[in-house]
């Protein structure tokens, strides 16, 4: 049982059941893609996604697997830069690029200050600059170095920042170290400095009580474009780092398909403190294209044995949610839905995959 008390002790019980890390390359980046995805008027945009290998964040929060990738040491001078030259050469031309260090970009340990001049060229020419900052690394003078590097791009800065739950025993007992206060100041530093904003929430985290998961997700997402963020990505939390699989059961609130398409349905139709999100076609729309985009999955729901037949009633309809989330799990992947308001949801495969059938089967196609 995760301590509900104490920071120090969090940490411990997180520490004690990790596993080993990668081993890694401080001169490479450890993965590097290529995706589309919404720039902020809607168009979509080339992105190139560099993660930088470099030493691991400080917090240690429950459901956080990105410590895996990360060093015990800060990288050399110049190695950041020379990653993203690398890691670029390998990829297709791109508009916007995210580096993403499994970290905080603007924590001197992971990425040295002093290669800031040398990171802004490697990323000459790009319209927007995407990286990621636990709150702690917005403000003082941590806050100083975010505004030194915006001067230094060409492009539009933005900083993805993870809120990851509006709830706040939740945020405590998660251990992010970071309240929804501190998450608001960093909106507002961003804000005031003229620097975009990109929220992450989690789609179910522990310690939320099942009964209030989709209703706290919805409220993240509406938090996120309250405080002004231009994208919002939302993600299911995953398991396989130590402490998450160490939960009981009943601590971790898995919502069902139902519930998280209605989270997806609600963030784009807008609601009461805001207009809405998607004005440019209706729900069934969506789903279609959500089908496009990954047709390539049938033969994977075939093999399942989940298609014929499929949702006949809701307790074959659990177990086929259960089938898809399980095999898409272990093989990993989002979908990235582009809206005209740039609102970017990302979800498991899984979920696009089991509306997609659904929507084939309510439609007499299957
Ligand atoms: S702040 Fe982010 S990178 Fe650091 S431990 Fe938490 S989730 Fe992981």
């Amino acid at each position: 049982m995760i301590p509900r008390d104490g920071a120090a002790a969090r940490d411990r019980f997180v520490l004690e059941l990790r596993g080993p890390k990668a081993v890694l390359d401080p001169h490479r980046a450890y993965a590097a893609v290529w995706e589309e995805e919404c720039d902020e008027r809607g168009a979509l945009a080339p992105t190139a996604v560099v993660f930088l290998t470099n030493h691991e964040c400080p917090f240690r929060c429950v459901m956080c697997d990105l410590w895996v990738n990360t060093l015990d040491g800060t990288v050399p001078h110049g190695a950041i830069a020379r990653q993203i030259r690398d890691a670029l050469a390998t990829l297709p031309p791109a508009r916007q690029i995210k580096l993403y260090n499994a970290g905080s970009f603007f924590d001197p340990q992971a990425i040295p200050v002093d290669d800031y001049e040398e990171i802004a060229t490697a990323v000459a020419g790009f319209d927007r600059v995407i990286v990621e900052s636990h709150p702690a690394f917005l403000r003082g003078v941590y806050g100083d170095a975010c505004r030194r590097f915006r001067d230094l791009i060409g492009g539009r800065l933005e900083v993805a920042v993870g809120l990851e739950t509006v709830h706040q025993e939740a945020l405590a007992a998660l251990n992010k170290r970071m309240t929804l206060d501190d998450f608001a100041a960093a909106a507002q530093f961003l804000a005031r400095h003229a620097i975009a904003l990109r929220v992450f929430v989690l789609l179910d985290p522990p310690f939320v009580p099942h009964h209030e998961a989709a209703d706290t997700a919805l409220s993240g997402v509406r938090t996120a474009r309250s405080v002004g963020a231009t994208a919002c990505t939302v993600i299911p939390v995953r398991g396989g780092n130590g402490a998450i699989d160490a939960l009981p059961v009943e601590q971790r609130p898995r919502l069902g398909l139902r519930e998280l398409e209605w989270v997806l349905q609600e963030a784009l139709a807008g609601g009461p403190e805001g207009p809405p999100l998607r004005n440019d076609g209706p729900y069934s729309s969506l789903l279609r294209e959500i089908f496009t985009n990954f047709r390539v999955l049938a033969p994977e729901l075939h093999a399942l044995g989940v298609i014929h037949g499929a949702f006949p009633d809701d307790a074959r309809r659990q177990e086929v949610d259960d089938q898809i989330d399980l095999a898409l799990l272990q093989r990993g992947g989002w979908i990235r839905h582009p809206r005209r308001v740039r609102l970017q949801v990302r979800l498991r495969l899984a979920i696009a995959a089991s509306i997609a059938v659904r929507e084939l089967v309510e439609g007499g196609h299957l």
